[in-house]
């Protein structure tokens, strides 16, 4: 099984548009994962349709028993997470503040508070031009993101085994945490989407770093290069010095936001981008051919 992850370092590089332009290439022998759970958004970049979706939950909180409370705020007094208030002289506790510590449980002398497991999320599965997507939402203020991306991957995981599929694409989550670390571990390679510009090198010289200390295999694309050719040149040879290989220039071009606007992958759009990302293509299908012989 071969799991393409495709990261950037930060936002707003285009790696969604071409995550959704790879899966379009990979014609429909791929399941794709979107592990932005934070702000899943490959949804937006093409048009799905939900078939199945199953509730994320991690972690505990707290849950009253209204019928057994007494209203002596020992458990308010004691919730170090301002959780616990009283509202219209009822004992009520807010889901989003309770960090699940279970004091609350331990002190209430009516038994009145149990823990449960709470509900963070939601998982899908959807079916795309593209064919089968897994992705997910985290309710606002919702932690744990690293656990439901995990869970996106295992779910891509079971929906290939089960479909017959050898390839899993899949867009990353930005920046260098815990997300990604979990989008990241045992992929066969990680594609980072850079721009040419100073924070697109910097977050991927991080981004870099990250994959080399996890053992995954790095390879670099440069959107926009054109925009800037000095920096464009500048990580083409921090790349090159660090031994890492450039599958390809994206350059700038109009029909990236048209197909956005349309929600269409770019590449269905041809012109000098989708041109870019076929070569892309190939070169990352050579990536494996080499790696496996
Ligand atoms: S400690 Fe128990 S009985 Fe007292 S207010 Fe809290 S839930 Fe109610
Ligand atoms: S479990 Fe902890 S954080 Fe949650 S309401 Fe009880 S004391 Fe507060």
């Amino acid at each position: 099984m071969r799991e393409i992850v495709v990261i950037s370092g930060k936002g707003g590089t285009g790696k969604t548009s071409v995550s959704a332009s790879l899966a379009i290439l990979a014609n429909r022998t791929a399941v794709l994962a979107d592990c932005d759970v934070d702000a899943s958004n490959m949804h937006l970049a093409m048009k799905v349709e939900i078939e199945d979706r199953s509730i994320f939950k991690a972690g505990l909180e707290a849950c009253l028993d209204s019928s057994l409370c007494k209203s002596c705020a020992i458990c308010r007094t004691h919730c170090a997470f301002d959780a616990i208030q009283i509202e219209n002289g009822n004992i009520t506790i807010k889901s989003p503040l309770c960090e699940g510590c279970a004091l609350c449980m331990e002190l209430c002398p009516a038994k009145a508070i149990t823990m449960k497991e709470k509900i963070c999320g939601e998982l899908y599965q959807s079916s795309s031009a593209a064919g089968y997507m897994i992705h997910a939402r985290l309710n606002p203020g919702a932690e744990n993101s690293g656990k439901l991306v995990r869970q996106v991957r295992l779910k891509a995981r079971e929906l290939a085994a089960k479909t017959g599929k050898q390839l899993i694409i899949t867009d990353g989550p930005p920046g260098t945490g815990c997300p990604v670390i979990s989008s990241i571990s045992d992929a066969s390679l990680a594609l980072i989407v850079t721009e040419a510009t100073v924070s697109g090198l910097h977050d991927m010289q991080r981004v870099i770093a990250l994959c080399r200390h996890f053992k995954v295999p790095v390879a670099v694309c440069i959107n926009k290069w054109d925009i800037n050719k000095e920096k464009s040149a500048e990580i083409e040879l921090f790349i090159k010095e660090n031994d890492i290989p450039c599958f390809g220039r994206i350059p700038y071009d109009r029909k990236i936001s048209e197909s956005i606007f349309r929600r269409e992958p770019f590449v269905l759009h041809s012109g000098a981008a989708a041109q870019a990302l076929c070569d892309i293509w190939k070169e990352l299908n050579l990536f494996f051919i080499r790696k496996e012989q």
